[in-house]
């Protein structure tokens, strides 16, 4: 064997292990990203920049994250079905029952949902920013439930204005894969994953002389609105995210796209804008109405 055979087949044994030699390090092995729980968050959740890079970790994470995430959650499913009715959410709602368990992998063992991953929907309106005005109005396009009704590429829709969509009927116990480390680390890797879109509209980032269209297209969706997630949408987020741990019984590990993809070409920049600190007190309001301590 020579050199250059003997280097491509340590290469592959490599690439059989590890997903991607860069970002957080995903093992197909023990089907998780490099270190203990919380300091895979603190990778996954580095916060995403324009154009999809990256920006440090967070150490500590916000409340409740640092001190949350990997422990128990400390909520029933009855306890969380009666803010669910005080709030009037069906109880179904938020990626399916809440009595029931989330979708596993098929490694053995069956490991369970272990990443609770945030997408927005980079919804390109090319040039018109006026659209930006009007992106939380019920009757928009993009805030209509029969949009994303069909759509391929998440267990749920968040609409800016709150909605909550089932694509194709699939909740958090059905095994899906919407990100390009899933496709590249194999089969095993499906079901480990819970896939949560948030419907942000975007405009082409220009240079002066770019004309904002090139053969048909938008020159790119590079400009998101701000704040990234709407109020109702933060809420929404939330409660899912506490739904999906109550389900696992530990606080899951949230992630962004654009993190989990990082070290793979062509890799995703979503979500932009997103306000983790924000997020974090949405969550602690609602264990606090629970009667929960938020650390
Ligand atoms: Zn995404």
């Amino acid at each position: 064997m020579n050199i250059v055979v003997l280097l491509s087949v340590v290469a592959s044994l490599m690439w059989s292990v590890r997903a991607t030699a860069a970002g957080c390090d995903f093992s197909n092995q023990s089907l998780s990203f490099a270190g203990d729980e919380i300091t895979q968050a603190r990778c996954l959740l580095r916060p995403v920049m324009k154009g999809g890079s990256l920006g440090a970790r967070l150490n500590p994470l916000p409340p409740p994250f640092e001190h949350f995430i990997g422990q128990p959650v400390g909520i029933t499913p009855d306890e969380f079905l009666a803010l669910l009715k005080q709030l009037d959410i069906a109880p179904n709602a938020l990626g399916g029952a809440v009595t029931q368990p989330l979708s596993q992998s098929s490694a053995p063992g069956h490991p369970q949902a272990r990443y609770f991953v945030i997408h927005d929907t980079s919804l390109n309106v090319c040039t018109d920013t006026g659209q930006f005005a009007r992106s939380e109005d019920a009757d928009a396009s993009w805030n209509r439930a029969s949009r994303w009704a069909n759509d391929a590429n998440a267990h749920l829709y968040i609409t800016r204005d709150g909605k909550l969509v089932a694509p194709q009927g699939r909740i958090f116990s059905v095994p899906w894969r919407a990100t390009k480390l899933e496709a590249n680390a194999g089969p095993n890797s499906r079901g480990l994953f819970l896939h949560v879109e948030n419907v942000q509209l975007r405009i082409a980032e220009l240079k002066p002389g770019d004309a904002a269209m090139v053969n048909g297209d938008c020159r790119n969706d590079r400009i998101a609105q701000t704040p990234g997630l709407s109020d109702a949408q933060m809420q929404k987020l939330a409660l899912t995210y506490i739904a999906a741990s109550v389900r696992a019984k530990k606080w899951l590990i949230p992630a962004y796209h654009a993190a989990i993809d990082d070290g793979i070409s062509n890799g995703h920049d979503d979500p932009q804008h997103f306000d983790l600190t924000r997020w974090g007190t949405v969550i602690c309001s609602y264990l606090d109405r629970m009667g929960k301590a938020c650390s």
